[in-house]
């Protein structure tokens, strides 16, 4: 029997930092300083820096994220919110949470990104019939994978909308030499334990090179409060990052470099077994994939499940990133056949499709080569 590989590993890592962990965590022990400690600064400067951008916020969660750069814009009732449909659940749920109404974009079935051309199609359909205003397109960088940003920039700039790029999937990857953080007038991130850069706990941040936006960030992560505390100037919410997982982030992200690249190299292992056999993600022309989840698309439903199936029996893990666009889900359906009226939004094909075929394979720094090649072979011999 042949050992085992996992879908994802969130405890391989501790191994090679672990002295240094303890030191961290046990010099927050000792401060007591657990709200605001140095040590977020601390990660906020070494975020800004792999990144390249002027500021970076760090607050709990990647969600949080979302919602602060949102409320940031004053995103509310009567205001669209263009977004894709196959991504996670969490993308859709702050627009409706703040009164504004997502508007379902299909995506592309190369890259599984958002759709250029059909994000133009609603945001002219949204336009002519007047109800709402588009305010902000939110791209997703699905698995990793750079969203057209030149593009949505382009529209943002054209229809004076925010563009928001949740980087959630995809810290690390990069487009036209330029880190994603760089992109849209804000990023944010999630540090979920099994994200590219992931927390022993919930953690996010918000990138930008905007100060004011920066500032706005500060702001709302901590209730509102203006420059003297107990001075509420905005409505805000409880989005502070912890003191302990911004320390555990600063020992991570030591060995950040090392693991993006050897996700890649097993993102190229599996390219080299499986590409022109199954669906794989195609980078487009000049992106640099993060490589948070190898997701391969098979011809149909029942191959999925034969192929999940066999690699089950083989002990090697896999998942479904996503088995329903988010136009179907119970939450969101009515909202999105409210979105566009007249005849009703335009149907999301790509979307759907994907949810019925799309299967992720073992990604994390610490498999090997031969692990993605073996996973592959299971696949390949189940089709
Ligand atoms: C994980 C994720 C989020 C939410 O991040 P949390 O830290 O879990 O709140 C948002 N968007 C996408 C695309 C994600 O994958």
């Amino acid at each position: 029997m042949t050992a085992p590989i996992a879908l994802f590993d969130v405890k391989a890592q501790q191994a090679l930092i672990r002295p240094e962990l303890d030191r961290r965590i046990a010099a927050v022990l000792d401060s007591g300083r657990f709200i605001n400690g140095p040590e977020v600064a601390e990660l906020e400067g070494m975020l800004a820096r792999f990144a390249g951008c002027a500021h970076a916020v760090g607050v709990s969660s990647g969600t949080d994220a979302l919602q602060i750069a949102m409320m940031a814009e004053g995103v509310g009732p009567g205001h669209a919110v263009f977004l894709p449909a196959f991504t996670y659940t969490a993308t859709a749920e702050v627009p409706l949470v703040l009164g504004a109404t997502p508007v379902f974009v299909d995506v592309q079935a190369e890259t599984f990104n958002i759709d250029i051309a059909d994000l133009e199609r609603r945001i002219a359909l949204v336009r002519r019939e007047g109800r709402l205003r588009p305010r902000a397109v939110v791209g997703v960088d699905l698995f990793g994978l750079p969203a057209d940003w030149r593009a949505i920039e382009a529209i943002c700039a054209a229809e004076q909308m925010f563009a928001l790029d949740d980087a959630a999937q995809a810290f690390g990857a990069s487009l036209h030499g330029q880190r994603l953080g760089r992109w849209g007038h804000a990023a944010a991130l999630s540090f979920y334990p099994t994200k590219t850069l992931g927390a022993y706990g919930d953690a996010g941040a918000l990138l930008t090179d905007d100060a004011d936006r920066a500032e706005l960030y500060r702001m709302l992560r901590t209730h509102g409060e203006g420059k003297t505390r107990y001075e509420v100037e905005r409505t805000g919410m409880n989005g502070r990052i912890d003191t302990l997982q911004a320390t555990i982030l600063c020992a991570k992200l030591t060995l950040f470099d090392t693991e993006l690249a050897q996700r890649r190299r097993i993102g190229a292992a599996y390219d080299a077994a499986l590409a022109g056999s199954v669906g794989v993600q195609v980078a487009p022309e000049g992106a640099e994939n993060a490589c948070g989840l190898y997701t391969i698309r098979l011809p149909d439903a029942a191959a999925r499940a034969r192929v999940q199936a066999a690699l089950g029996a083989a002990g090697i893990g896999s998942g479904i990133y996503y088995p329903k666009p988010l136009h179907h889900q119970p939450a969101y359906a009515a909202a999105h056949a409210g979105s566009i009226g007249g005849n009703g939004p335009p149907p999301l094909p790509v979307s759907e499709a994907l949810a019925g075929q799309v299967l992720s394979l073992p990604m994390h720094p610490y498999m090997s080569e031969d692990d993605a090649r073996r996973a592959a072979g299971v696949v390949l011999t189940n089709l």
